[in-house]
């Protein structure tokens, strides 16, 4: 999802600090062989897919794990899950650190489990990697109480506020099929999904054009 603020104090996409992934990223950047994955548009099966557990961790799922992190700070956004980049384990990163002169705090979440969430609820204008270009407010409870394993195989708990919370609830909506628009109504949803294989439509045209200029 991208980087918003606070239902009042919203940064509109146009306005979202365009940061450098390299400056985001220095505690990474040593990590040979990280790459880019292309980010997954809705509709797709594999966004509806209620993914299964991270079986274990291993090398792939370290590189996973790398990939998705360098993808979501170049997009640039706030969280990223597997299913994003066609891999329907339950899987996810995030890093809410608004900040670019801050300090990065990327998070890599494996088998995540909401415990417990606030009676407080709180709106956030949310928008999805997969769901380019658009932006709806969304209410989810304000804080949420997450379980997961790192990835050095830890059981870690911790409880989630602010732009955290709805981006972790974000993220793990994912992991079980749903996106940002499902919490809207059937007539925003809709619109929103006719533009998407309408955008898709068109990026395949412009891909196949490319391929036969190339040709
Ligand atoms: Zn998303």
């Amino acid at each position: 999802m991208f980087q918003t603020g606070p239902k009042g104090s919203t940064v509109k996409p146009d306005r979202r600090p365009r940061v450098p992934a390299v400056a985001r990223t220095p505690a990474l950047s040593y990590i040979a062989g990280m790459s880019l994955r292309p980010i997954l548009i809705h509709p797709d099966p594999r966004l509806k897919t209620v993914c299964k557990p991270v079986p274990g961790i291993d090398d792939d799922i370290r590189r996973l794990a790398d990939d998705m992190l360098e993808t979501m700070y170049d997009a640039p956004g706030i969280g990223l899950a597997a299913p994003q980049v066609g891999v329907t384990l339950r899987l996810l990163v995030m890093d809410c650190v608004k900040d670019p002169e801050a300090e990065p705090h990327p998070l890599v979440l494996i088998n995540p489990e909401i415990l417990a969430v606030s009676d407080t609820r709180s709106v956030y204008e949310e928008g999805c990697l997969s769901i380019p270009e658009h932006f709806a407010d969304v209410e989810r409870p304000a804080e949420a109480t997450v379980r997961w394993t790192t990835l050095d195989g830890e059981t870690r708990e911790q409880t989630f506020t602010g732009l955290w919370a709805t981006c972790v609830q974000h993220e793990i909506d994912h992991l079980n099929g749903r996106l940002f628009i499902d919490h809207l109504g059937p007539i925003k949803r809709q619109m929103i999904t006719r533009k998407m294989e309408k955008l898709k439509r068109e990026r395949a045209r412009g891909a196949g054009d490319r391929a036969g200029a190339r040709a």
